[in-house]
């Protein structure tokens, strides 16, 4: 049995499947979350349910607990991150999770070291967006708290932008790519420097959502390289411990672009966790905890389904062949849109 008990804030599927990972490695884990009824609770050794992740005394609570702290999703206020970093180490680095989920600092960040993304704007104003009409057709997105689509416009022309828009937060405008593909790179880099980079893995979304996911990505070797090695100039350059993810956009010219940075275990990695002896999760947990970076052999090709809404009272009254694993996130309410499980394939 191992003496480390590691700390996770948020208790969704991303939380529940690092408790997973931590069990098979004999860790202890303690997560807290502002969900009551967050799935992350059947999975861990204890639940701190805090209203407000605010709540001082709940925190005090969480880190009397616990030995190291990561977390399952970067929106996370900062000044939270920052004041557990004081009593426990926090892995991935707060100051990194600054960066990533502002999107014109990320965006800025990536620039810096030579890799492309989208053309892009920092927008504050109407005006800012009609000086900058050349990026349309183009998407506004708010420059922090986004998610699966959430708070992203669609903007063809200058006639999409309402009179009444205000402009209340930051955006940024993006260049509407030409998309031929969408890949990920799931990358995880330990203490000691060292580096396990995943295969691409091909996505593709729907209404925004990744919907599918499946290795291998047909790409060309040139691509599956380059992916891979700008995604580890980003995890060497932010000093990054644990798993994160790269996501691109290829372009109808073969086009490699950045799209963005993902502080944290990722969705299109789930297929990770059948198709090679040691998951995104499991890689995570060990590279946070300080354990070893065991040898990642690859099992299987595969692919992975999300499940949304209510697409999961059919996977739930089905039965799976030896090849397939569904997942079932065990979330309560269902929502429309809302990832309820996700059932991945391995293939020949
Ligand atoms: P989120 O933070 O919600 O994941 P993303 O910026 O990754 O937001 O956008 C979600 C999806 O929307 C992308 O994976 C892609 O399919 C589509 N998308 C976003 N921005 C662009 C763009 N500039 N050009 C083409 N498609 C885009
Ligand atoms: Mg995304």
């Amino acid at each position: 049995m191992s003496d480390i008990t590691l700390g996770i804030i948020g208790s969704g599927q991303l939380g529940s499947l690092l408790c997973q990972a931590a069990k098979k490695l004999n860790i202890k884990t303690v997560v807290i979350s502002d969900d009551e009824k967050g799935p992350a609770q059947n999975y861990t050794d204890q639940f701190i349910f805090a209203k407000y992740y605010e709540d001082k005394e709940k925190v005090k609570e969480f880190i009397s607990k616990v030995d190291i702290v990561t977390y399952e999703f970067e929106n996370i206020p900062i000044e939270i991150l920052k004041s557990i970093n004081k009593e426990r180490k926090v892995l991935p680095k707060p100051d990194i999770n600054q960066t990533v989920q502002n999107r014109k600092l990320e965006k800025t960040f990536v620039n810096n070291l030579g890799i492309r993304t989208t053309e892009w704007a920092f927008i504050k104003s109407a005006e800012d967006v009609k000086r900058n009409e050349k990026l349309l057709p183009g998407i506004l997105k708010t420059n922090t708290l986004g998610y699966d689509g959430h708070g992203q416009f669609v903007l063809n022309s200058l006639d999409d932008v309402k009179k009444d828009w205000c402009f209340t937060a930051d955006y940024i405008l993006e260049k509407k790519v030409n998309l031929s593909r969408e890949i990920s790179v799931v990358i995880t880099r330990f203490g000691n420097g060292e580096i396990y980079t995943y295969e691409p893995i091909e996505n593709i979304h729907k209404d925004q959502i990744l919907k599918y996911s499946k290795i291998p990505a047909d790409i060309t070797d040139e691509i599956f390289k380059k992916a891979q090695s700008n995604a580890k100039l980003v995890a060497e350059k932010l000093d990054y411990i644990g798993t994160m993810c790269v996501e691109y956009f290829i372009d109808q010219n073969n086009t490699l672009l950045v799209n963005e940075i993902a502080p944290r275990v990722h969705n299109s990695g789930h297929l990770t966790i059948n198709a090679f002896n040691i998951s995104q999760f499991e890689n995570h947990v060990r590279a946070v905890c300080g354990l070893k970076n065991d040898k990642v052999q690859k099992i299987s090709n595969a692919e992975m389904i999300n499940i949304l809404g209510k697409e999961i009272e059919e996977y739930r009254s089905r039965s799976f062949s030896d090849k397939e694993f569904f997942f079932d996130y065990g979330k309560k309410a269902i929502k429309d849109k809302r990832k309820m499980g996700h059932l991945t394939i391995l293939k020949k």
